[in-house]
């Protein structure tokens, strides 16, 4: 467990975007927090450090936006809406799960249930005690 400290929404970045650099074909990054604590900003420094040029944003309407244009592919998903897991699959979960890319998955903790045993999960929190854009990441 690795645990990551910053103080504002840059540092985030910066802490996705090396991370990014260490990353291979096939994982899964399971993103969890609370709406507006940085799972997107975490997103963004990820594909940045894959080399991905491209703007990416939340796909909460979407459900997977898919980025092709870096190091490895990356599918960048946001399950908040997801009702029924079975849309996951409908969406063809499975076959980017463990796929030539990287998966990044906003809200994993609501797909619980089909998410791979191997994944790498990345909660952001927020503590208010040491100030409003402090945010504690634990990667495990
Ligand atoms: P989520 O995807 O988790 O709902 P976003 O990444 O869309 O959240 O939004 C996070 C918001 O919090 C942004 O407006 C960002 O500027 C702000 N912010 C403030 N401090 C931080 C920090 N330390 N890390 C990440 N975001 C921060
Ligand atoms: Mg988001």
């Amino acid at each position: 467990m690795t645990v990551f400290e910053t103080h504002n929404a840059k540092e985030t970045f910066q802490c996705a975007f090396s991370l990014a650099k260490e990353a291979r074909a096939g994982q899964v990054y399971a993103l969890s927090g609370d709406l507006g604590v940085g799972k997107t900003v975490f997103a963004q420094g990820f594909a940045r450090g894959l080399g991905i040029e491209d703007y990416v944003n939340s796909p909460t309407f979407t459900i997977l936006q898919i980025y092709e244009d870096g190091r490895l592919p990356l599918y960048h998903f946001d399950v908040y809406r997801i009702e029924e897991v079975e849309e996951m699959e409908e969406v063809g979960f499975d076959d980017y799960v463990c796929g030539e890319g990287v998966c990044l998955i906003e809200w994993a903790e609501r797909i619980q249930e089909i998410m791979p045993e191997d994944v790498i999960s990345v909660t952001i929190l927020k503590d208010l005690d040491k100030g409003p854009d402090y945010r504690r990441i634990i990667v495990e």
